[in-house]
C-alpha cells in the first residue's frame, strides 16, 4: 500500500471531524495531496470511525482512482478542482456543521469581524454560487469563492476548509463554523461591525508571517 502515512492522517482527521460534530454520519470528506500531483481522499458513504487506511482512495486530479478499494467521496470534482488551482493547498476539508450551513443556506457571507477568523480565513467568508453537490462546476464556483481565502461557504450546502495541511484545514472549518455561531448570535443584538480592510491586513499578515514562535 503506498502513501500509508498520510491514509492514516486522513483517516484521523475524519475521526476529528466527526467527534468535533462538524458532520453527521457519513457526510463531509477530507483529502490531502500527495507528490506528483495525487490526493487521498475519504470514501464514498462509510462512517468516520469505521475507516481504514487502505479505504481511502488515491486519486490523479483527472478523476482517475489509482489505489484504494472503495468508491472515492462524490465530492471528489471540488477536491481535484481546488488542487488544481491553488498550489499553496495542501490538504482540504469540507464540512456540513449546523451555524455555517445556515448561512450557507441563507446565501449569506459571514462578514469579517473577528480576530481569529480574518487570521486564519484571510478576510470574510464568501458564498460560492450554487451548484449541485458532486458536480464540477461546484468545484469552480468554490475555487472563485475561495480567491484570497482560505474558506468558504457552499450555497444551500456547507464549508470547504483549504490549508497546507489537515490540521489546518480542519481548524479553519471550526474557526467558520464559530463565526457563524457569533454572526448569527450578533443579528440578535443589533448586528456585528466589520473590522477595518487595514487591520485586516495587519493580522492576516501576523498570523501568515509571525504568529506562534516564530
Ligand atoms: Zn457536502
Amino acid at each position: 500500500m503506498q502513501f500509508t502515512a498520510q491514509r492514516r492522517q486522513v483517516v484521523e482527521y475524519g475521526r476529528q471531524m466527526a467527534r468535533a460534530a462538524l458532520a453527521v454520519g457519513t457526510w463531509g470528506n477530507i483529502s490531502c495531496r500527495l507528490p506528483g500531483n495525487l490526493m487521498a481522499i475519504t470514501p464514498s458513504g462509510m462512517e468516520y470511525e469505521a475507516l481504514e487506511p487502505k479505504d481511502i482512495v488515491i486519486m490523479d486530479l483527472e478523476g482517475n482512482c489509482l489505489e484504494g478499494e472503495c468508491k472515492p467521496s462524490t465530492e471528489q470534482p471540488l477536491h481535484r478542482a481546488i488542487y488544481a488551482a491553488r498550489d499553496d493547498v495542501g490538504a482540504i476539508v469540507h464540512t456540513h456543521s449546523v451555524y455555517a450551513s445556515a448561512m450557507a443556506a441563507a446565501r449569506k457571507p459571514i462578514p469579517a469581524a473577528v480576530e481569529d477568523l480574518v487570521q486564519i480565513v484571510g478576510g470574510d467568508v464568501r458564498v460560492a454560487a450554487y451548484a449541485l453537490p458532486g458536480s464540477s462546476q461546484l468545484g469552480s464556483n468554490a475555487v472563485a469563492a475561495l480567491a484570497g481565502r482560505n474558506g468558504a461557504l457552499l450555497a444551500n450546502h456547507g464549508v470547504v476548509g483549504v490549508g497546507t495541511e489537515l490540521g489546518q484545514a480542519l481548524l479553519i472549518c471550526q474557526i467558520i463554523e464559530k463565526s457563524a455561531q457569533i454572526y448569527i448570535a450578533a443579528q440578535a443584538i443589533g448586528g456585528v461591525v466589520e473590522l477595518p480592510q487595514e487591520d485586516i491586513d495587519i493580522m492576516r499578515d501576523f498570523f501568515l508571517h509571525k504568529y506562534g514562535q516564530r
